[in-house]
C-alpha cells in the first residue's frame, strides 16, 4: 500500500473512532455510574437533568423505584431519599400522597411502620395531622381509631360539648389518644356503651357518662357499713369495699381523722329520683355538672361512697378530711374520682367527697399515674 494512502486511513480510523467515543460518552458515563451507585440509568439521566447528583450520596431503593415508575415529583425528592422501601404494589402512590398533604420523611416512615397498608388511605383521605407521626408510635394507640384520632387532632374544639372545656386548652400526641380512647371525640351520653353484668360486677368495672349500667343491676353482694362510720344504718357497698371503708375509717380514727359514710350503694330507681329532684332544683345543665344520669352513677355499682367530715358534711377541699384522704385513701383501694382541673374529663365538678373502690392494687397504680380513672383506663384498657 502507499505510504499515503495508509497514513490517509489511520486519519479516517483516528477521526471514527474519536466520534464512536464522543457519541457515546454521556452513556458510557451513565452505565458506570449506575454500576457505581447501584441506580439504574434512568434515574441517573434524571439526577443529570435536575443537577442533583451532588446530593445523591447514598442508594435509595424508593427514589429508584419513583423514577423508574415515572413517578417522581421533584419537590419530594428528599422524602423518596430518606423513606425506607416497602414491598408494596401502591408504595409510591401512597408516598406521593402522604407527601402531597404535608407529611415528611420521618411522618412517613413512622407511619409505614405502625400502620396497615390498608388502612393508610384513611390519613390521605383526612388534612394534615400535626400530631400523628407521634402518636401512631404510642403503646395505646389503637389503629381501629385511627380515624378518630385524626379528627379529633385537627378539630380540637370538638370539646365544646363539655360546659368545662377551656377553648385555650391544646393537646398533644398523648393527650389525642387519651382522650379519644376515653370517648371524649364524642358528645357525653353519644356512646350507648352498656356493661354486661359480667362487666358490672367487676372491681375495676367502668361506669361514666360513656358507659352505663343495665336499669336491672344490682351487685350481689352489697354489705352494711358499720354504723359507727355511717350517717345511718342503710349505708351499702360490696362486701370487699364495705371491709376497706370500715378499716380505713377506724384507721383515720386513729389520728383523730372522723370520716362517714353519706351516701353509699343507691339503686337506679333512687338514683332516677335524685337526679329528677336535682333538675327541678338547678335546672339540667347544672345537675348535671354534678348528679349522674340513672344508669351512669358509679353509686349503682356499690362501689362509690360520698364521704363527709367529723361535722357531718360532705367533705371540701379545706377539710383535714380531704388531705387525710388524698394522702391515704388509695392505700385502702379508694381514689378521689372527680379530680379539680379534669372536670372536661370526668364530665362532673371536682367533688372532693366522691371515693370510688378499685382495690389497693389498682388504687394504687391509678393514684400514682396522677390520672383520672377514665385516662387510665383509656391508657391501659384499650
Ligand atoms: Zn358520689
Amino acid at each position: 500500500m502507499h505510504k499515503s494512502k495508509k497514513k490517509y486511513l489511520f486519519i479516517i480510523t483516528i477521526i471514527i473512532f474519536i466520534s464512536i467515543i464522543f457519541l457515546n460518552y454521556n452513556n458510557i458515563f451513565l452505565y458506570l455510574k449506575s454500576i457505581t451507585t447501584g441506580y439504574n440509568i434512568k434515574t441517573i439521566k434524571v439526577f443529570n437533568d435536575n443537577n442533583i447528583e451532588k446530593q445523591i450520596t447514598r442508594y435509595s431503593e424508593t427514589l429508584d423505584e419513583a423514577i423508574k415508575q415515572d413517578k417522581f415529583n421533584p419537590k419530594f425528592l428528599d422524602i423518596y431519599y430518606n423513606i425506607n422501601y416497602q414491598d408494596l404494589d401502591n408504595f409510591i402512590d401512597l408516598v406521593n400522597n402522604l407527601a402531597t398533604i404535608g407529611y415528611n420523611a420521618s411522618d412517613i416512615n413512622a407511619i409505614f411502620a405502625n400502620i396497615n397498608p390498608s388502612n393508610i388511605n384513611i390519613i390521605i383521605n383526612n388534612t394534615y395531622d400535626t400530631y400523628l407521626g407521634e402518636y401512631i408510635k404510642l403503646d395505646y394507640f389503637n389503629e381501629e381509631k385511627l380515624d378518630r384520632y385524626i379528627k379529633f387532632s385537627n378539630n380540637q374544639e370538638k370539646l365544646n360539648y363539655s360546659i368545662f372545656f377551656d377553648n385555650n386548652t391544646t393537646f398533644n400526641a398523648l393527650d389525642i389518644v387519651t382522650l379519644v380512647n376515653a370517648n371524649l371525640d364524642k358528645e357525653y351520653y353519644s356512646n350507648d356503651l352498656i356493661l354486661t353484668d359480667e362487666e358490672s360486677n367487676k372491681t375495676d368495672a367502668i361506669v361514666n357518662k360513656y358507659y352505663q349500667l343495665e336499669e336491672d343491676f344490682e351487685p350481689n353482694n352489697l354489705t352494711t357499713i358499720d354504723s359507727k362510720y355511717a350517717r345511718n344504718d342503710s349505708q351499702l357497698l360490696q362486701k370487699e369495699a364495705t371491709e376497706a371503708f370500715n378499716q380505713m375509717c377506724s384507721d383515720a380514727k386513729l389520728e383523730n381523722i372522723s370520716l362517714y359514710s353519706g351516701s353509699a350503694y343507691r339503686s337506679y330507681k333512687y338514683q332516677n329520683t335524685l337526679y329528677n329532684n336535682y333538675i327541678k332544683k338547678d335546672g339540667l345543665t347544672a345537675a348535671e355538672t354534678y348528679s349522674a344520669r340513672p344508669g351512669y352513677s358509679e353509686h349503682q355499682l356499690g362501689l362509690a361512697v360520698d364521704i363527709m367530715n367529723g361535722n357531718w358534711s360532705y367533705v371540701s377541699k379545706e377539710d383535714i378530711e380531704y388531705s387525710w384522704l388524698l394522702a391515704n385513701s388509695y392505700k385502702y383501694g379508694f381514689i378521689l374520682r372527680y379530680p379539680e382541673n379534669k372536670e372536661y374529663i370526668t364530665g362532673y365538678m371536682f367533688e372532693p367527697w366522691h371515693y370510688r373502690y378499685l382495690g389497693k392494687e389498682l388504687a394504687s397504680k391509678v393514684y400514682n399515674s396522677g390520672l383520672t380513672y377514665d385516662e387510665y383506663v383509656a391508657r391501659n384498657l384499650n
